[in-house]
């Protein structure tokens, strides 16, 4: 049996990858999903009714992760960018139509992540009942910290989730405040996509979501999980 070699009429992109804490072997990042409005206090604060509203999904892109400790870059077009500090849950399995008693079983492990919006634009997609993607998916839109295994640590189900800028509590809540938890995050997620390995889950985020300037550092932590730190630059 003969091994074909591909060519590519450009140079391929290098794969999109995170640490993994204890080894030096990394994760490869397939996709990435994000839910909206998962924590409660946080859907009252962007003006809407959790008990009428579920959560839904909307996803960024594989190469928006920024992750080893990285500075977060300032984005362009935007005077009003905002933290979101959440669990991000990453899959080492797949698949349709997971049920939520056998959706752990493919959690490879954890980090914490922060989905950063462009809030002034996302504000102008929701009036024109427009894509969220120019507000969500934009470069180093995903700042991430080391995945924890799963095998270490297992599966979060309570503690504090926090996020300072410049020392300053500016979020706060608990995983046990996610209006969809993990597993029914990963069941709902299967009826609309085929998950696969690699794939990753940013989970919603508590309330208390604001802005940040260059020069100020951001300190995200999940209780269990670990802490990212990253400075606007
Ligand atoms: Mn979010």
């Amino acid at each position: 049996m003969t091994t074909q070699t591909p060519s590519f009429v450009i140079p391929p992109p290098a794969p999109v990858t995170l640490p993994v804490r204890g080894t030096s072997a990394r994760f490869p990042v397939h996709r990435v999903y994000c839910v909206g409005r998962n924590y409660a206090a946080h859907a009252v604060e962007m003006g809407h009714d959790p008990d009428k509203e579920p959560p839904f999904f909307f996803q960024k892109n594989p190469g928006n992760m920024l992750s080893d400790g990285k500075d977060f870059p300032y984005p362009p077009q935007t005077g009003d960018v905002h933290h979101e500090i959440e669990l991000v849950v990453a899959l080492s399995g797949g698949g349709r139509d997971i049920a939520p008693g056998k959706a752990l079983d493919i959690v490879y492990g954890y980090a914490v992540g922060l989905d950063m919006t462009r809030r002034d634009i996302q504000a102008a997609m929701k009036k024109a009942a427009r894509p969220w993607e120019a507000a969500k998916a934009f470069e180093h839109s995903a700042p991430c910290s080391a995945l924890v295994p799963a095998a270490d640590i297992g599966h979060p189900a309570q503690g504090a989730v926090w996020l300072k800028v410049n020392g300053e509590l500016r979020q706060e809540g608990d995983l046990n405040q996610m209006i969809w938890k993990t597993a029914e995050i990963i069941a709902e997620l299967s009826k609309l996509f085929e998950l696969a390995p690699g794939d990753l889950i940013m989970t919603g985020t508590p309330a208390g979501v604001g802005s940040v300037q260059r020069g100020d550092v951001m300190h995200a932590h999940v209780d269990g999980v670990g802490d990212l730190q990253t400075t606007v630059v």
